[in-house]
C-alpha cells in the first residue's frame, strides 16, 4: 500500500483514466509550442525575461510585492520555512499538512524546525486549536515562529478554507508575533471553486505559493510570493538549494499558458469531482467525501475490501487511483480527464468493489 506512481506494467493495460494524481497531466501540444517559442535569459542572474514575466505577474496575481520561481512546490515551502524559521523554532500546521506528512521530514532536516501538528475537520483548524497550542514565552519551550496553512487542503479532502476562517488564522498567529505562510499547491483551485480572487485569499499570509504542475498542467515549476525583503532572503536559500536554473524560462513559459488557458476550466474539474462522487456513492459499502474542489476521497471499509485492492482491481481495467490509508482511496480530477472518463471509472470502480460484495 501507499503513494506509489502507477508504473507502466507490461502485465497491466495502458492506463486509460490516469485519476493517480493531478500530477499526471502531460504538457499539451499548444503548451508545448509556448516552450519551443519562449524567450530565454539566465535565471539564476535574474536575467530571464520569460521567468521574470511569470514572477511579476504571480506577484501581482498574489497581491505580493515580489515572487521567485522555483523547480517545485517542496522547495517553495522549505525555502519559505528556512527563510521564516531558525534551528529549534516550531511550525504549527494542520496534522495532514503536506509540510509534516510528505516531505521527509524536511522543516525538521533542512531548518531544524519541527511542526506541531494540529486537529481539525477538513485539513482545517479554527482559532481556538491554534491557540490552545501557544506555548509560553518561556526559555524552556520552543520558539513558536510560524503558522502554515494549505490552500486547499490535500489530505483533507480537496477542503477550501473560508476567507473569515483564514483571516482570522493570519490576524491571530500576527498578534502573536508569528509569521504565516499559504501552501497554495491547489491555490487556484480553491479561487475558482469559491469566486474569491487570489491576492484576497493570500492576504494576511506573508509567504504563498502556487504550484503549476497541479492540474494546471505544467511539467515543472511553482512560484512563491511575499514581501521584498523576504523574496530577497527566499532567493539566497534557492541558491543555497541549488534551485536556481539556467534557461528556465523554458518552464516558466508552460507557467503563463498555464495562467492563460488552464485556470478558469479548473471549474470542469470540479463538475468532474462531483460527477464522479454522486456515481461513486452509488457503490454499496462506499462512502465519498463530498468534494468541495477536483479531489474525491472515497472510504472502502462498508465493502470489506482495502482500498489498496480495490485500487489494483481498477488499475487491471485501466483506471489508476491513488490509496490514502487502509480504506481511504483518491481519485484526482485534471485537464486530461474529461466527463467520459469519469463515467468509464465509476463503471469500473462499481465493478470492482461489487465483486467483492457477491464474493
Ligand atoms: C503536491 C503538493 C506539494 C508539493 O508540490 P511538488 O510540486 O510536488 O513538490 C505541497 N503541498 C501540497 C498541498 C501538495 O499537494
Amino acid at each position: 500500500m501507499g503513494y506509489a506512481p502507477p508504473l507502466p506494467d507490461p502485465k497491466l493495460p495502458p492506463v486509460r483514466v490516469n485519476l493517480y494524481s493531478d500530477t499526471q497531466t502531460k504538457p499539451t501540444a499548444a503548451m508545448r509550442k509556448a516552450m519551443t517559442e519562449a524567450e530565454v535569459g539566465d535565471d539564476q542572474a535574474g536575467t530571464d525575461p520569460s521567468v521574470r514575466a511569470l514572477c511579476e505577474r504571480m506577484a501581482a496575481l498574489l497581491g505580493k510585492e515580489a515572487a521567485v520561481f522555483l523547480p517545485s512546490g517542496t522547495m517553495c515551502n522549505e525555502v519559505a520555512i528556512l527563510t521564516h524559521c531558525r534551528p529549534g523554532d516550531e511550525i504549527l500546521a494542520h496534522r495532514t499538512a503536506h509540510i509534516a506528512t510528505s516531505e521527509g521530514g524536511a522543516p525538521w532536516a533542512l531548518t531544524g524546525a519541527s511542526v506541531l501538528p494540529l486537529e481539525g475537520r477538513g485539513g482545517k483548524f479554527d482559532v481556538a486549536t491554534l491557540t490552545a497550542a501557544f506555548r509560553p514565552h518561556t526559555r524552556y519551550a520552543p520558539p513558536q515562529t510560524l503558522v502554515a496553512v494549505e490552500q486547499t487542503s490535500n489530505l483533507g479532502g480537496g477542503a477550501v478554507w473560508p476567507l473569515d476562517l483564514l483571516k482570522a488564522i493570519a490576524e491571530t498567529a500576527h498578534a502573536a508575533g508569528m509569521a504565516t505562510h499559504m501552501d497554495g499547491a491547489r491555490l487556484m483551485n480553491a479561487v475558482v471553486a469559491s469566486g474569491v480572487p487570489a491576492h484576497e485569499v493570500a492576504a494576511g499570509y506573508d509567504s504563498v505559493w502556487l504550484d503549476f504542475t497541479k492540474g494546471l498542467g505544467a511539467p515543472l515549476g511553482a512560484v512563491l510570493a511575499g514581501s521584498s525583503a523576504f523574496i530577497d532572503a527566499a532567493w539566497r536559500w534557492k541558491q543555497r538549494l541549488g534551485g536556481s536554473m539556467r534557461q528556465a524560462g523554458i518552464c516558466a513559459a508552460a507557467c503563463l499558458y498555464a495562467l492563460d488557458h488552464h485556470v478558469e476550466r479548473l471549474a470542469e474539474d470540479h463538475e468532474n469531482a462531483r460527477l464522479l462522487a454522486r456515481g461513486l456513492a452509488q457503490i454499496p459499502g462506499i462512502t465519498v467525501e463530498t468534494p468541495e474542489t477536483n479531489l474525491v476521497f472515497l472510504d472502502t471499509s462498508g465493502t470489506g475490501m482495502p482500498a489498496d485492492v480495490l485500487a489494483a482491481r481498477a488499475r487491471r481495467e485501466g483506471v489508476a487511483i491513488s490509496t490514502m490509508g487502509k480504506f481511504r482511496g483518491r481519485a484526482c480530477l485534471h485537464l486530461d480527464v474529461d466527463r467520459e472518463g469519469v463515467e468509464v471509472a465509476i463503471g469500473v470502480l462499481s465493478a470492482a468493489a461489487q465483486r467483492e460484495l457477491a464474493a
